[in-house]
């Protein structure tokens, strides 16, 4: 069989690989967008390296758009396979696809408007909401541990990966004659001891084993300190300061995981009677999800619930819908907490929060994730005095948090721990994917060190036959 490495080589998004068996059969392990790169990301994610035409079967870890965001795209250029994946992945794909094809359609919008200016043709966006649409009709769901063949020819079994609501680790049994090559496929792998969803599980001896690496250079705080770090930066912002407290996060995830945790000091009463807002339609929408599938909860939560049967509520809690509510946060003048989509500050309603008070010394900004180097998130955290949003300059004047805790991708002492379920003679090759390469070499590193001794770094393009 033939592997091709077509996105996410030495790199953190674009997720696709290509696996080709001996018969043909082509299978595409995630179908994810290029993010954060600005104007080159569109011809990035344009340049997929196949015919959708060709591809039988889409493999999808989980629902993260540098995971699954070019799958409107195939569909629309004429894929007509079969998407598996779990249950929750299915549900939050849904919502997640349809809100990135409105972002492409305005978007577009947006880079037309500047074309016709120059007296240059429009561009037509990537994908639109209504291919977002169709292509769910593609979806299959398989349950994590429910064995679905393909063709006679390859058994695909999802593994709980504890990264997001859904996310699986793909187990792989591809028949060649007599030879079953077993291929693991980790997609994104999560932090252990987590609030919410349970911990990454084991999963069968692999042959083969392609892994994620964004972490691979770092060590995590223990995610316990995350509640009191969030307490501390409402304390100092909201009740000092009296400022707003901006959170910038991930719509899917970390979201739910800020929200939980203030749901939990609110409990305890530790918060005080300040109004939180959850600014994003696609995090209301994600919670309403998690709140469909408790089956990915793990003891602590669904312990919590039975006193607390709403985990992402409260009574100071809104969620915000409407474009007239959220610009309303605008004006307001009183302390609050913001959690709001994008995670890395490029896109979503949280650039207008941060545009309307990152010159304020009041403000804070608690930036609870990951940023790819070139976004807004990344350059505001890195300590840039100047940052344009929306075309203009502004300075930064807010303070600056972090909590790295709460990120969705294990350190590279979790990734290790995580491996520990395989038999280090049996695994033939370890191929790192989703990093940055200076971080890939080091984890390459930490990897030898644990006694894993073939250990590859692919590039884009690169082919192996395995
Ligand atoms: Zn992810």
């Amino acid at each position: 069989m033939k592997l091709e490495f077509l996105g996410a080589a030495r790199e953190v998004t674009g997720s696709k690989h290509l696996i080709t068996t001996k018969h043909g059969t082509k299978i595409l392990l995630d179908c994810g967008m290029y993010q954060g790169k600005g104007l080159e990301t569109d011809a990035m994610n344009r340049d997929l390296g196949f015919d959708p035409k060709e591809v039988d079967y889409l493999i999808l870890s989980h629902a993260h758009i540098d995971h699954s965001g070019l799958i409107p795209y195939i569909y629309k250029l004429g894929f007509n396979g079969t998407v598996l994946c779990t249950p929750a992945t299915r549900d939050l794909c849904s919502i997640m696809l349809a809100d990135a094809g409105r972002i492409q359609e305005s978007d577009t919008h947006t880079f037309n408007k500047k074309r016709q200016s120059q007296g240059l043709p429009p561009v037509e966006p990537i994908y639109t909401l209504a291919d977002a649409q169709a292509c769910m009709s593609c979806f299959i769901s398989v349950p994590y541990h429910k064995k679905f063949n393909i063709e006679g020819e390859v058994t695909v079994e999802f593994f709980d990966a504890g990264h997001i609501l859904g996310s699986a680790c793909v187990y792989l049994e591809i028949k060649e004659g007599r030879r079953i090559i077993k291929l693991g496929f980790t997609g994104d792998i999560g932090r252990y001891n987590k609030h919410i969803l349970k911990d990454p599980e084991p999963f069968p001896q692999v042959d083969y084993l392609i892994m994620e690496s964004t972490y691979g250079d770092r060590l995590h705080t223990t995610i316990s300190n995350a509640e009191q770090e969030l307490l501390m930066a409402v304390l100092d912002t909201c009740t000092k300061k009296r400022g707003k407290l901006i959170i910038p996060s991930f719509a899917i995830g970390r979201a739910q995981e800020i929200i939980y945790a203030l749901d939990r000091l609110r409990n305890k009463q530790l918060l005080p009677d300040i109004d939180c807002f959850v600014d994003s339609p696609l995090s209301v929408n994600a919670t309403n999800i998690m709140r469909l599938h408790p089956e990915c909860f793990n003891d602590e939560i669904v312990e919590y619930m039975k006193s607390d049967p709403d985990p992402f509520g409260f009574d100071r809690l809104q969620y915000i819908q409407s474009v007239e509510a959220s610009k309303a946060l605008n004006v307001r003048n009183k302390a609050c907490i913001i959690i709001s989509a994008s995670g890395m500050m490029e896109a979503g309603r949280v650039k207008h929060h941060l545009a309307n008070n990152i010159e304020n010394p009041k403000t804070t900004i608690l930036c609870v994730g990951y940023c790819e180097p070139t976004t807004l998130g990344a350059k505001i955290m890195r300590g840039d005095k100047t940052v344009s949003i929306f075309g203009h300059q502004h300075e930064v004047r807010a303070e600056l948090r972090r909590i790295e805790s709460l990120s969705g991708h294990g350190d590279y002492s979790e990734m290790i721990n995580y491996i520990g379920c395989q038999d280090k003679f049996r695994l033939k090759k370890i191929i790192l994917v989703h990093g940055e390469a200076e971080t890939q070499e080091h984890f390459r590193d930490t990897l030898h060190e644990a006694g894993y001794k073939r250990v590859d770094i692919p590039k884009r393009l690169d082919a192996i036959e395995l």
